[in-house]
C-alpha cells in the first residue's frame, strides 16, 4: 500500500492546511483511516480530529464515495466498486502555535504530522506501507525537518518516524550547524525578525552542553539532530522532544538573548536529553507507541523528572550554567514541592498515570504532584 500525501495552503489566511491523500494499490472493499488521538511527549488525549474539516473520498472516476465515522478518529470508506485508487481530501485547522501543534498562515506552514497524517488500518502492518509527503509551497520557502527531503518530497516507510518529525516551511528562518564527534547539530531560528537572535552567543553555549550530554550517554541514537526554535512576539515557553529534533517555542522574542536566555538553554538541554530518555529508552507500555488510546505508565518521574534534573545539571557541568544558576533551578523545584499539598493526596506513580486526565492543567487544588518537580528532586 502506498499513501501519497500532498500538503498545501490554498488560502493561507484561513489557517487551514489542505491535505490530499492518494491511496494506491488498494485491495480492500472497506478502507479505514485513523488519526492519532495524542502525541508522544504530552501524555493526555489531544483529539486532533476536532480540526479536521470537509473530509471526503473520491473514486478513480472522481465520484464521491460513502464515508462513515464510527468514532471520532476513524473514517470508514466504502470501496464497493473495488477501485485500486482512492483520493481522500480534508483540511486541518492549524491555529495553535506551540511546540507540539500546527500553525499555518501567510508566513509559515508548520505542522506536526501526528496531528494530521492519517494512517490506514491495520496500523501494525507498517513495514509494507510507503508514505510520500509532497509539500506544495511557494518557491522561496525553506523546509526545516529532520526527515530527508528531495525536491519538496519526503519518502518514508516508518510511520513512527514520520509522526516524530515536525515539518516547517517558511522564508523566515536562519540556521547554523556544528559538529561534536561524528554527530552534526543544526540550530534553526524561525522569526519574522531575526534581529533578536545572536548566533555568536548561542553557538558556543550549545556546543558546550551538547558535548556534555554526549559524554554522559557515550553515543547518540542519531547522526544528525535539529534544534528548531520559534521565537514569538508574546510570552511563551514550550518544548517538545523527538528522536532527531526538538521544537522550542519561546517568547517574547526581544528577551530571547537576555531575560529568557537561561530558559532557552534549559529547554534545549532538557529536550536533547530526551533523545535518549524516552525516545530511545522508555516504558514498555509505550513500546511501540499506540496513538489511538492512553499509554499509561507510572514512570513519568523518570522520563520527565530525571530529564529535568539532568538537563540542568549537565548545563552546569558543561560550564554554561554557574553553580548559582543550577541551584536556582533546584531551589524552584524544592519550593514547589514544599508548597504543594498534593503530596499528601496522590503518589508520584499515580500522578504519572493521571497525566492523562490532569497532567497539564490544575483542576482540583492540592490533588496531585508534578512528575517534573518530584522526579527532579528524586534524581
Ligand atoms: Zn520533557
Amino acid at each position: 500500500m502506498e499513501l501519497n500525501f500532498t500538503i498545501t495552503q490554498k488560502n493561507p489566511a484561513s489557517r487551514y492546511i489542505n491535505v490530499t491523500l492518494q491511496l494506491q494499490n488498494v485491495n480492500q472493499k472497506r478502507l479505514t483511516l485513523l488519526l492519532p488521538r495524542w502525541r508522544p511527549g504530552r501524555y493526555e488525549m489531544g483529539h486532533f480530529s476536532k480540526n479536521i474539516q470537509n473530509f471526503r473520498a473520491l473514486d478513480s472516476k472522481g465520484k464521491q464515495m460513502l464515508v462513515m465515522k464510527n468514532n471520532a478518529y476513524t473514517w470508514e470508506i466504502f470501496n464497493d466498486n473495488s477501485d485500486t485508487t482512492v483520493l481522500v481530501e480534508y483540511n486541518y485547522y492549524a491555529n495553535e502555535y506551540n511546540a507540539g501543534a500546527c500553525f499555518a498562515n501567510e508566513d509559515i506552514l508548520y505542522f506536526n504530522p501526528v496531528h494530521l497524517l492519517m494512517n490506514i488500518a491495520p496500523t501494525n502492518d507498517h513495514q509494507k506501507t510507503k508514505y510520500i509527503i509532497r509539500l506544495d509551497i511557494p518557491k522561496h520557502y525553506k523546509i526545516i525537518t529532520s526527515l530527508k527531503v528531495i525536491k519538496n518530497t519526503i519518502t518514508s516507510y516508518d510511520y513512527d518516524e514520520l509522526l516524530d518529525s515536525p515539518i516547517i516551511a517558511t522564508p523566515y528562518v536562519q540556521s547554523f550547524s556544528y559538529k561534536i564527534d561524528e554527530y552534526k547539530f543544526y540550530v534553526h531560528h524561525i522569526d519574522l525578525h531575526q534581529k533578536y537572535i545572536d548566533f555568536n552567543k548561542l553557538k558556543p553555549d550549545f556546543e558546550k552542553f551538547t558535548k556534555q550530554i554526549l559524554r554522559f550517554w557515550g553515543n547518540a541514537p542519531f547522526k544528525e539532530y535539529h534544534f528548531i526554535i520559534h521565537s514569538l512576539p508574546y510570552s511563551y515557553y514550550h518544548g517538545v522532544e523527538h528522536l532527531k529534533n526538538t521544537v522550542i517555542v519561546i517568547g517574547p522574542h526581544h528577551q530571547l538573548m537576555n531575560k529568557l536566555y537561561d530558559e532557552l538553554l534549559g529547554i534545549a538541554s532538557h529536550e536533547l536529553f530526551h533523545a535518549w530518555n524516552i525516545k530511545t529508552i522508555r516504558p514498555k507500555q509505550m513500546f511501540p507507541y499506540n496513538y489511538y488510546t492512553e499509554n499509561y505508565s507510572e514512570l513519568g518521574f523518570i522520563y520527565e523528572g530525571f530529564t529535568t534534573y539532568y538537563g540542568d545539571k549537565l548545563l552546569w557541568q558543561s560550564g554554561v550554567f554557574s553553580t548559582e544558576q543550577f541551584f536556582r533551578c533546584i531551589n524552584e523545584r524544592l519550593n514547589r514541592h514544599y508548597l504543594n499539598g498534593g503530596k499528601y493526596s496522590q503518589s508520584l506513580l499515580n500522578s504519572s498515570i493521571d497525566t492523562w486526565v490532569d497532567g497539564y492543567v490544575n483542576i482540583a487544588p492540592h490533588k496531585k504532584v508534578s512528575i517534573y518537580d518530584e522526579g527532579c528532586i528524586l534524581a
